[in-house]
């Protein structure tokens, strides 16, 4: 792997660069996690990496940032020892749902092994369990050595259950949710930049061809960014029709109908190599939606200046 040491102090130099430059509302997306299912170190994979989902979307307005953290994969570990190089001390954490690639970071999740962290969860309560009841098994065991009740942060952990809710506002962020296409079903999250001049959707996982579409054709209408499960090509779709993922062409498809900005390909699937990401998933994005991209592991993106994204590459 490349070392995570030099990348973890590159991200917290332009961390704290974009901090003291932005004089004006930002907003920027981090990947810190872009693999579905599993992690998978693979030299193979170091292009995009192999960090189960993570995506921390920064907020800058007035030299003061506003982090929201969409999802616990592997990623976080490296999303959340960043956020506290930068100084952050409360965490606002939105989970999709509870599959193992999406909170499976919280077992090395540093806030929570420390008593001067704030952090607030928001999901879904799910099967008779509360939030917090399902997160009390997840640490619990003989899943994990240790007990929720004895982790260092536990009068610092709250719980939002978004079971009913449609919006929810964190200080000068709104965030819409919405419901996709999943077994056990997983939520969508757009999260708006402080101005309400620019958004983001991020929806994994979803598997295509329901009336769900439709629901998310207009609820990612016009979008600046739309990350989406993209876990499949077409032809590997077919041996896995019910698994509750979808493709980069369905994805670019619901990228145009929806009129999005960009498309990013997202949870890419443990056997896709960087080459067939690009030789082949994203082939298949931009023959449908042109500005479509591969999401990549710490890979820093400014709203704002998406297009260089593309010229860039
Ligand atoms: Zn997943
Ligand atoms: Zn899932």
């Amino acid at each position: 792997m490349v070392p995570v040491p030099n990348r973890v102090k590159s991200q917290k130099k332009q961390n704290k660069s974009i901090i003291e430059g932005a004089s004006k509302i930002e907003q920027f997306v981090t990947f810190w996690g872009v693999r579905g299912t599993i992690p998978i170190p693979n030299e193979n994979m170091l292009k995009y990496g192999g960090n189960t989902s993570c995506v921390e979307v920064l907020a800058i307005a007035s030299e003061k940032n506003n982090s929201i953290i969409l999802d616990a994969g592997t990623g976080i570990i490296q999303c959340a020892e960043n956020a506290l190089l930068r100084g952050d001390r409360i965490f606002h954490l939105f989970l999709t749902h509870m599959h193992y690639d999406h909170i499976i970071g919280l077992t090395k999740f540093i806030p929570f092994f420390r008593q001067d962290c704030e952090i607030h969860i928001y999901g879904q309560a799910k099967f008779g369990n509360s939030l917090k009841e399902i997160l009390q098994k997840f640490f619990s065991a003989p899943f994990f050595p240790i007990e929720f009740f004895q982790l260092p942060a536990l009068k610092n952990i709250f719980f939002h259950e978004l079971n009913s809710l449609k919006i929810i506002q964190i200080e000068n962020i709104k965030i819409e949710i919405q419901s996709l296409n999943h077994p056990q079903e997983a939520l969508a999250y757009k999260i708006w930049s402080p101005d309400g001049k620019s958004n983001i959707v991020y929806a994994t996982d979803h598997e295509h061809g329901t009336h769900k579409d439709v629901e998310l054709e207009k609820f990612i209408r016009g979008c600046d960014l739309f990350i989406y499960d993209s876990t499949y090509s077409d032809s590997n779709y077919k041996n896995y029709i019910g698994w509750g993922h979808s493709t980069a062409k369905a994805g670019a498809t619901i990228a145009k109908n929806g009129e999005v900005k960009y498309y990013a390909i997202f949870h890419h699937e443990p056997e896709s190599s960087d080459e067939y990401l690009e030789t082949k998933i994203l082939q298949e994005a931009q023959s449908v939606f042109k500005n479509s991209f591969l999401a990549a592991e710490y890979q820093t993106i400014n709203i704002s200046e998406l297009n260089a994204l593309l010229t860039d590459k």
